[in-house]
């Protein structure tokens, strides 16, 4: 089968590495390497990452440049230290990369309409910018700017976040080692450059690189279509982006891994149905934000939604790379209510 993949970032180099030897496969990635961006603060959970890359025979650990031992969550007036399990850093630019060189990737190839593209089965992995599937009726996402900064004496030495209120975004700061960090801020109501800066302002560094870029949260069950004639969405062209924290590594990756067991066994006309499910903890965490954003939602039913995400951690805490304990929740939602 011929097997097009559009957009060459994270997820569809992952998908394509795992279909790699068993189609007619091809990459179409408008960036070049020389420039090639891998636009993300690079956090993700070590566990899960290592199972994802296993599957297609590449280890992590090479990968690996910080694994955090806490993340401080600065609530203003106080601060929780959460222990982790896993949370770290990786060169995500360099493993994408990688990836590309074990299959067939174009280069400056911008894709902009189905029409152009070959394929008996084509794939949208151009993340937010969902080229090839139709645009969604309602669309949520959280506008973010993140810099590359390197410090003579880095101000952090772990994971920190600070929620914004109303629990509408976050700042983040993410070392990558050698002084390096990644930090940025997202926030619906866009207050997020305002905090960026402050904290820059403050803290000084060489600031390397800036980016900013919508980071999108409709849930898959609301980033529909899935499917469009012959065009399959994965990664964050479809939604896998877990709300509450903005990531979408993961998820893309493991929405990677859905469509590939599913084209294998023929069965691609359940891929929809099955990502919805398996997603399902996505929409719980959206439902909540939403109405945190919002102000909406009666305190009852935000009461048993922020439980529902509670207990879907709890019971992943290796995924999710950090201890999930209900005080701490509790802390941040009475600080941000
Ligand atoms: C500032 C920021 C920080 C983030 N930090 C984290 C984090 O720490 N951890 C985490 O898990 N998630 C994070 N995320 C989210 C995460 O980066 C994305 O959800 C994830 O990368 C989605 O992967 P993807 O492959 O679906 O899309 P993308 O990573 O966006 O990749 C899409 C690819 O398609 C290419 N492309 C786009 N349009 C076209 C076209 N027309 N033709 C051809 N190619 C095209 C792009 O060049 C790109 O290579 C962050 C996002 C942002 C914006």
């Amino acid at each position: 089968m011929r097997v097009t993949i559009a957009g060459g970032g994270i997820v569809g180099s992952y998908l394509a590495n795992l279909l790699r030897g068993e189609h007619d496969l091809r990459v179409l990635e408008r960036q070049r390497p020389e420039s090639f961006r891998a636009v993300c603060a690079w956090g993700t959970s070590y566990h899960e990452m290592r199972r994802l890359l296993e599957l297609v025979d590449i280890e992590f650990d090479d990968y690996v440049l910080h694994v955090g031992k806490r993340m401080t969550v600065d609530l203003g007036d106080e601060a929780i230290e959460v222990p982790l399990k896993g949370l770290c850093t990786f060169d995500k630019r360099r493993l994408i990369l990688d990836m590309h060189r074990r299959v067939e990737v174009t280069y400056g190839a911008e894709v902009r309409r189905v029409d152009e593209v070959r394929g008996d089965v084509v794939v949208d992995a151009t993340g937010f910018h969902r080229v090839l599937l139709p645009r969604l009726q309602k669309d949520y996402y959280i506008p973010t700017l993140e810099y590359l900064i390197r410090y003579r004496d880095p101000p952090l030495d772990d994971f920190y976040v600070k929620p914004i209120k109303p629990l509408s975004g976050y700042f983040w700061y993410f070392p990558l080692g050698d002084g390096l960090a990644h930090v940025g801020a997202g926030d619906y109501y866009k207050r997020h450059v305002e905090v960026l800066n402050e904290f820059v302002a403050r803290n000084g560094g060489e600031v390397i690189a800036k980016v900013g870029r919508p980071v999108r949260i409709t849930p898959p069950r609301l980033a529909v279509p899935i499917v469009h004639g012959n065009v399959y969405g994965v990664g964050e062209s479809v939604g896998a982006v877990y709300p509450v924290l903005g990531e979408g590594i993961i998820p893309g990756m493991q929405s990677a891994e859905l469509f590939s067991s599913l084209l294998r066994e023929g069965r691609l006309e359940e891929y929809p149905s099955k990502l919805i499910g398996f997603f399902e903890p996505l929409w719980t965490a959206f439902r909540y934000i939403r109405n945190k954003i919002r102000g909406e939602g009666n305190p009852l039913t935000n009461l048993r939604l922020l439980l529902g995400i509670f207990l879907h951690m709890k019971s992943k805490e290796l995924r999710y790379g950090m201890e999930i304990r209900l005080r701490d929740w509790l802390r941040v939602v009475t600080t941000y209510g």
